[in-house]
């Protein structure tokens, strides 16, 4: 009878579709609301389920500007085995079921669409399983970044996926997350060895075998990277297996000023080619680097800059050092500043990762919406000028950061949430930039993901045929469409997904 619902919903149009689960639950409604929730209390207790306003609003929203959409309920488990009996029940009366990691997603991804149970995993915040010897960790969902870190600071080991929030591990996984660090160690989708998922049924699974962590493998899919950058999507994730590395023997950190966007790019370019291990190289434009210096209090030259960070042993360094300064000189870089020494480093890095908070600064009261389209590296300065341009011409703020050597750039929008015409004439802008970005063979999201405001864009980017394939994976894996109903794919019919 189960499955007869899920085959009906999938083969309603839009309007009915998103009606159906609004209907399901309203079914449990009838049953009693209390019923279900009472049932949900058992399995984790009194006082970790919420119905409160704030606490359902707190949890309806991620740092994006969608608008909050609040789950009926919240629920805040302590074990995989909770989140999977919260899961089976929530199957049984056809309860949307949204992961919630830390709230810091750029894509509108936790909002409760139509209704449901937000699972917040904050609780389940244990580092288990550590093995130094073999550079790996297991952590649970509502491990930190940052805490992890702080924890293995002792062990000479870090984890250094680092997008600009404190943000959950998991989450990272969910939206295949990185950050600056990624031209070196690459994203969430290199950094994952193992997870631990509970699907929509409330089946716990382990995409690579439980308690495997090899290094590499051959062994069938990848059905971890299936659910990384899934969106919460395809299931729960109550455990991440990451790869963890040395921290490296000396590290050194340097600012450079160029002319243009071409010839900043342009040493980007040749570093890479050149054979350097360069840990972090982000670019800033101009108008980005304006913003910085005075959140930051910081006089750095307004100009294209590049930030760039080395990482080894101290002779190592001194052969990067020699062969990038080389370089970037040869491109008409100047201005250089080194700097060896923790605090000035710390200082440099805190600016680029509070350009989000700059670029909101220079508009008070205004709202930030960030862009994360990627273009293969040769493509970039055209990319980059050509936004630039569109810019100026729409009367728009958007400062640019990038994570150059991975070829993927942001431009932090600052708007005023009430001033339609300014949000009219962002949403063309962003279309314009994604599609620019598709036509340069590059990809809508480098990192933020798909969530609500990027579905048709995907469909672009992949195709029909590939489009199809997703669906049909989204529907073996959950074919009631409970799992973050909305996110990712656009609503689709069984007959559409059947081609
Ligand atoms: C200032 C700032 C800077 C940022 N910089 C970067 C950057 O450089 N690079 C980058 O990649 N991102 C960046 N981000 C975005 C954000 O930090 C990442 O997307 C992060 O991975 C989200 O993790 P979270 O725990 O906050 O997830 P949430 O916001 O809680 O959730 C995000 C999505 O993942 C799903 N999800 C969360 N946890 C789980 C789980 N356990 N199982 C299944 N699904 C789950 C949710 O349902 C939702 O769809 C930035 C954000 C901010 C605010």
């Amino acid at each position: 009878m189960l499955l007869r619902r899920g085959l009906r919903a999938f083969s309603c149009p839009l309007s009915s579709f998103q009606c159906r689960t609004i209907n399901s639950w309203n079914f449990s409604r009838s049953l009693g609301v209390e019923n279900v929730l009472s049932q949900f209390k058992s399995i984790c207790g009194e006082d970790r389920v919420s119905v409160g306003q704030a606490v359902r609003e707190q949890h309806g929203r991620d740092e994006s500007m969608h608008r909050c959409c609040a789950p009926d309920a919240v629920v805040f488990p302590h074990c995989v085995e909770e989140v999977s009996a919260l899961a089976k029940l929530c199957h049984l009366y056809n309860v949307p079921m949204i992961p919630f990691g830390t709230g810091t997603g750029l894509e509108g991804g936790v909002g409760a669409l139509e209704g449901g149970v937000c699972f917040s995993l904050r609780n389940m915040d244990k580092i288990l399983d550590l093995h130094m010897e073999d550079f790996d960790v297991t952590v649970e969902p509502g491990v930190t970044r940052k805490t992890l870190n702080t924890y293995l600071r002792d062990t000479g080991l870090w984890f250094p996926v680092d997008p600009g929030a404190d943000a959950s591990l998991c989450g990272m996984a969910a939206t295949s997350a990185s950050g600056t660090n990624a031209v070196r160690y690459g994203t969430m989708r290199e950094n994952v060895l193992n997870l631990e998922v509970v699907l929509a049924d409330g089946t716990i699974i382990h995409t690579a075998g439980k308690g495997r962590r090899p290094r590499k493998t051959a062994a069938g899919y990848n059905l971890t990277n299936l659910f990384v950058g899934s969106e919460g999507t395809l299931g729960i994730i109550t455990k991440t297996t990451l790869r963890l590395y040395g921290i490296p023997e000396a590290m050194v950190s340097a600012v450079c000023t160029f002319p243009s966007v071409q010839t900043a790019v342009d040493s980007t370019v040749q570093i890479l080619q050149a054979g350097v291990p360069i840990a972090r190289i982000e670019f800033l434009d101009e108008v980005m680097m304006d913003a910085c210096n005075r959140y930051s209090s910081l006089s750095y030259p307004v100009n294209p800059t590049l930030f760039l960070e080395f990482h080894g042993s101290e002779g190592s360094l001194e052969e990067q050092v020699k062969t990038t300064e080389a370089i970037t000189q040869s491109n008409d870089g100047s201005n250089f500043q080194w700097a060896q020494d923790a605090e000035t480093r710390n200082r440099l890095w805190a600016a680029r990762h509070n350009a989000w908070y700059a670029a909101q600064a220079l508009r008070p009261g205004c709202k930030a919406y960030s862009t994360d389209v990627c273009v293969p590296l040769s493509q970039l300065p055209q990319i980059i000028v050509e936004t630039k341009e569109d810019l100026i011409k729409n009367n728009l703020t958007g400062p640019i950061a990038g994570h150059v050597g991975d070829g993927n750039f942001h431009c932090l929008m600052v708007v005023d949430p009430n001033d339609k015409d300014e949000l009219h004439r962002l949403h063309a802008f962003t279309d314009r930039l994604a599609r620019r970005a598709l036509a340069l063979d590059g990809t809508c999201t480098g990192e933020h993901g798909v969530g609500l405001g990027k579905r048709s864009l995907l469909q672009e980017e992949l195709g029909c045929h590939t489009i199809h394939l997703m669906q049909s994976l989204k529907y073996t894996l959950d074919p009631k469409n409970l799992m973050n109903p909305g996110k990712v794919l656009l609503p689709f019919s069984r007959e559409s997904r059947q081609g």
